[in-house]
């Protein structure tokens, strides 16, 4: 098992673990990008959303609240941001994970969608929802 993080689920490589259940594992993200900055993992090795099943999706999201409650109660951040990164060349780990980043001032973090807004017209707009309602 090449696996990083299945390594971490068995204890092969060390970790510091927050929390753990029969089906997840909660741990400090290693570059602590901001104080707290944790990875909520399935124990099931699945490589990413694209293939996340709906039971291990509850097991996973279940948990982000409490986790995000205990973040905000231990650091007391301004805020938090939640991040998945989905295949290359965003994912670099191949296990599903969430990221909790709390936030801070000055944390010098940049994490922002670009406002585009009043740039597309009602036609542009009804083509997208058409194109994914295609494949729900
Ligand atoms: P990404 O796949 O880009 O969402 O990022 C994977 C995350 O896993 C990175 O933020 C790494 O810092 C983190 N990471 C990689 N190896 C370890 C480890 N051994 N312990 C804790 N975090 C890790
Ligand atoms: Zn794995």
């Amino acid at each position: 098992m090449e696996c990083i993080f299945c390594k971490i689920i068995t204890g092969e490589i060390p970790s510091y673990k927050l929390y753990e259940d029969d089906n997840v594992l909660v741990f400090l993200d290693i570059t602590q990008g901001t104080k707290g900055h944790t990875l909520i993992i399935p124990k099931k090795h699945v490589k990413n959303i694209y293939e996340l099943d709906e039971q291990t999706s509850r097991d996973v999201f279940t948990v982000v609240p409490r986790i995000a409650n205990a973040l905000k109660k231990a650091f007391n951040p301004i805020g938090l941001n939640i991040v998945s990164n989905n295949e290359k060349p965003l994912q670099s780990v191949f296990h599903f994970h969430i990221h909790l980043i709390p936030r801070y001032e000055d944390d010098g973090m940049k994490l922002s969608t670009i406002n585009n807004y009043g740039k597309y017209d009602s036609d542009y707009f009804k083509k997208l929802v058409t194109a994914v309602q295609n494949y729900l």
